[in-house]
């Protein structure tokens, strides 16, 4: 026998309940889980229009007023993921982009389906839609963005609703 040292291992789960508070930001989850509604924050000294949305102005330190967005935007920079957590595993390929909503000047991080997934469809400048899932908790995994000519198709699913 080996005195070669062995470690005995025991696989098992640990499974853990806990909250966590969005703090200041929590009105831009609570209006879109509620009302399918994306607000922003206006700076109330240089006026810029942030999304996601700053408390305080992070050009100037001043506190930032809630704005209502629009549900329209446009790809600033984007890719194709196919590696991904068992959160999102059933969508791959899926893409991630930068998309700037109309009426911001900061653009925001969030997922961009497609029916058919090549990178042309979801390149910078292509126009882009807000789709709300109907079961929504309050989490950025509550919406995602299509393409503008597939918004018809993503909305009429029963899973899936339009917005403004
Ligand atoms: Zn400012």
């Amino acid at each position: 026998m080996s005195e070669e040292f062995q470690d005995h291992q025991i696989r098992d789960v640990i499974k853990i309940n806990y909250k966590y508070t969005m703090g200041g930001q929590s009105k831009f989850f609570i209006e879109l889980k509620n009302n399918k509604r994306l607000l922003g924050t206006k700076c109330t000294k240089c006026g810029k229009t942030w999304m996601p949305p700053r408390i305080n102005c992070s050009d100037c330190y001043e506190p930032a007023d809630w704005v209502e967005l629009q549900q329209t935007g446009t790809i600033e920079v984007s890719t194709i993921v196919w590696y991904t957590t068992s959160a999102f595993i059933k969508a791959i390929p899926y893409g991630v982009g930068y998309i700037k909503l109309d009426g911001a000047e900061t653009a925001l991080l969030q997922g961009i389906f497609s029916e058919n997934l090549v990178p042309s469809k979801i390149k910078k400048g292509k126009r882009v839609k807000v789709v709300f899932n109907k079961r929504r908790y309050g989490k950025m995994t509550d919406f995602f963005f299509v393409p503008d000519e597939e918004y018809d198709k993503w909305i009429a699913k029963p899973e899936y609703e339009g917005g403004l």
